[in-house]
């Protein structure tokens, strides 16, 4: 078994604290490694290394840095394979699903390859006598992002790509529960050219999460995890006078019109209610079909997809659906939720609790689960249950699955499934979500536009990637500038507009 490190000021480092956490492969349950936990001297380290190297970095011109990003996407792209593998062994998702990980990470830093474009600025001529105007973007300083376990190569990348593409300096504090590929993408962006100390890498828990949210030097905070968490650094963060944007939990419905293809509806829960073992902020976990008659087609057409749900290893290749979920005390959690659905008078449609895989014993693995008649009421609707159990909820009109959705606490995502033009169109207006998919069952934005919850899924003004980012990682400053012609007009006492 091996020691992991940090990654600071451009080396692999050992930890010092004398902590650690172990990483699992949670398909065999068994400790690959152990990850240092950070101490607040450490991250100090760090930050320091970061305030020495970024205003150099700052000065190189935004076209120079672009380019550092178009090395780092030819890496990326050579070593996609051995990133997924990497990945994929400490989450436990399928290798396709890894590398679509790394993928969606990839074209965030694409988007950042246009930073000189982004960069530009404003400019006023003349905007009174002999006064220009022009606006700046500034980079911040020294960033730092906290992420989570489910998207290890994405997330990271939607955070420092944007961050460094406008002249930061980025420490990033990546999930305890899989931590090998942030430190092999802080290689790679050296090995694409990136100074040292632009893009470090300290692992830890609270105690590096804590080091952040106090560190005077620390500009910003970019935060994705889990909404008590989200809440948590918003407001320590907000509070030291810092810039925070804070993505947290979800709990997405899907509605089924009783016009819509039942036939590409089911395909398409299957695919985002069990995908990665449910654990994406974009899957669905709540299907809402509208009448009786909806329903019964709905499940008629689920039973059969969802038993046929291949459930194992990444080792076994494009032979499985979905693998185990992260760590033993997810499953025990998705399994007390799934008895209190059973406890609380759901009817449980297809059981996964008794899952087994032969050889695999002691993996984190949880079999399919779909419940019926699922009322508001129950904490299988009101929690997020981020495994592969997909809720049923019968609603009787249009009006009382919009409501469903519109009440719910989190609002991440959500879809609508019709051939009803008019239907789609009132939902994507009315709803209050964030992002929507028509007849698209997980609509995560494409790198150039934004992505971001509502309600308790995001706490903050601007969402990630897309043009948002480059506002979240900069200052804007403003500059009036006069060259005197030679005429005295003498004192200006009033505030006036320019003439
Ligand atoms: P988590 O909240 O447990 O952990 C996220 C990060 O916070 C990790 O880096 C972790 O080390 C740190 N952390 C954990 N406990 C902490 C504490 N007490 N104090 C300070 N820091 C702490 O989340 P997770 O289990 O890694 O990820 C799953 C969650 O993330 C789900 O709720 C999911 O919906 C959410 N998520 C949201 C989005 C989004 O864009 N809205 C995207 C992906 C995941």
């Amino acid at each position: 078994m091996s020691d992991l490190t940090h990654y600071i000021g451009g080396a692999r480092v050992a930890g010092t604290s004398g902590r650690f956490a172990d990483v699992y492969n949670p398909a065999t349950g068994e400790v690959q490694s152990r990850v240092p936990l950070a101490s607040a001297e450490e991250m100090d380290h760090a930050v320091q290394a970061a305030a020495a190297a970024q205003p150099a970095w700052a000065a190189v011109n935004p076209q120079r840095r672009a380019r550092v990003m178009m090395k780092f996407v030819t890496l990326l792209n050579r070593d996609m394979d051995k990133l997924a593998e990497a990945l994929s062994r400490e989450h436990g998702k399928t290798l396709p699903d890894a590398a679509g990980d790394v993928q969606r990470g990839l074209e965030v830093v694409e988007y950042c390859i246009g930073a000189p474009q982004m960069l530009k600025g404003e400019f006023t001529d003349s905007a009174g006598p002999g006064i220009d105007m022009y606006s700046m973007r500034q980079p911040l300083g020294v960033c730092a992002g906290i992420t989570p376990f489910n998207f290890p190569a994405m997330i990271p990348m939607w955070m420092f790509a944007p961050a460094i593409a406008c002249g930061n300096a980025f420490i990033l504090k990546p999930s305890e529960r899989d931590p090998s590929v942030p430190l092999m993408l802080a290689e790679l962006m050296e090995e694409a050219g990136l100074p040292k100390g632009i893009l470090q890498v300290v692992n830890g828990d609270k105690a590096a999460v804590d080091a952040i949210l106090d560190h005077p030097v620390i500009q910003s905070i970019g935060f994705v995890g889990s909404t008590p968490i989200a809440e948590y650094i918003y407001g320590r963060g907000c509070s030291n006078g810092k810039r925070v944007q804070c993505f947290g939990g979800a709990k997405n419905h899907m509605i089924i019109m009783p016009d819509a293809d039942m036939d590409q509806a089911a395909d398409a829960l299957v695919g985002a209610g069990y995908g990665a073992a449910g654990e994406r902020c974009m899957a669905i976990s709540v299907a809402v079909p509208v009448g009786n008659d909806t329903a019964d087609r709905l499940i008629a057409k689920l039973i059969p997809r969802i038993e046929k749900l291949k459930v194992g290893p990444y080792t076994a290749g494009k032979d499985v659906d979905y693998g185990p979920v992260v760590t033993a005390a997810a499953k025990q959690n998705i399994l007390r939720l799934v008895q209190a659905g059973v406890d609380q008078g759901a009817k449980l449609v297809i059981d996964g609790r008794n899952f087994a895989l032969q050889g695999y014993e002691d993996g984190f693995f949880v079999g399919p689960h779909l419940f019926d008649h699922v009322t508001a009421d129950m904490d299988i609707y009101k929690k997020e249950i981020f495994g592969p159990v997909l809720s049923t909820v019968r609603a009787q009109s249009y009006e009382e699955a919009l409501g469903l959705a519109m009440s719910h606490e989190y609002g991440n995502g959500t879809a609508i499934f019709t051939r009803d033009g008019d239907a789609a169109r009132d939902f994507a207006n009315r709803v209050n979500v964030g992002m929507i998919g028509i007849n698209v069952p997980i609509p995560v934005p494409l790198a150039y536009h934004t992505f971001g919850g509502w309600k308790k899924s995001a706490f903050g003004d601007l969402n990630q990637h897309g043009p948002d980012s480059f506002k979240f990682y900069t200052r804007t400053k403003t500059i009036t500038s006069r060259w005197p012609s030679g005429i005295k007009e003498g004192a200006a006492l009033n505030f006036r507009p320019m003439e």
